[in-house]
Parts: structure tokens; sequence; C-alpha cells
């Protein structure tokens, strides 16, 4: 029973973002048990765990911003596929991407898919 009360607590893509995540495994090719999954998250919008095998990704956050969401899924999945951040800024290297937010924190959506 306290197992099935946590599982009414999982967060769930929508089946736009779930799509999204389908095309991201397919051009990215992490690993084959790579899990991508959707939760609430404090303080980010996404990471990868230590493992590089697990990205976490508040969706909620990303709902209004499909192209956000696609290059978050490009950055993350290169974290997995053994990708660090760029130690200095390079103009259009996925490890160079931040996501943009406005001034109320709200997440932005990007102009474009890098
Ligand atoms: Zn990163």
């Amino acid at each position: 029973m306290r197992f099935l009360s946590l599982i009414g607590l999982a967060a769930a893509f929508t089946p736009y973002q779930s799509d999204l995540v389908l095309a991201a495994l397919a051009k990215f090719k992490p690993p084959e048990f790579t899990t991508v999954i959707d939760s609430p998250l404090r303080n980010q919008i996404a990471f990868t765990n230590g493992q590089r095998d697990t990205v976490v990704i508040n969706g909620r956050r990303l709902e209004c911003c499909s192209r956000t969401m696609a290059n978050v899924l490009n950055h993350e999945l290169a974290h997995v596929n053994g990708r660090s951040h760029n130690l200095f800024p390079v103009p259009g290297d996925i490890m160079s991407y931040a996501v943009t937010l406005d001034q109320a924190s709200q997440v932005v959506d990007d102009p474009i898919i890098w």
C-alpha cells in the first residue's frame, strides 16, 4: 500500500514531451537503458545523475517550451554520452547551453533548436 501511494506522487511528461524524449533518444543514441524521468525539482530544471544513466527533467517547467525542452534533452544526453560542460563558452556548442529565464524565473522558449 505504501508503494502504491508513492507512485501517485510521480510526475509524468505530457504526451508531446514523451515524443520529444523518444526523438532525442533516437537522435543522440545514449546507452540502451538510459532513463529520462519527469520530476518536480526545487532549484533545477534538469540534471544527469552521477552514474550518467538517468536524466531528471522538471517537465512541468518546460510545458511552455518545446524547443527549450529539446535543447535540454540534447544537453543532458550529451552528459550521458560522456561530455562535460565547456570551461569557457563555445558558441553553438550544446555544452555551453543554458536555459533562459525571464525576470519572474519562468522558462523562456528558445528561438531555435540547437
Ligand atoms: Zn549540464
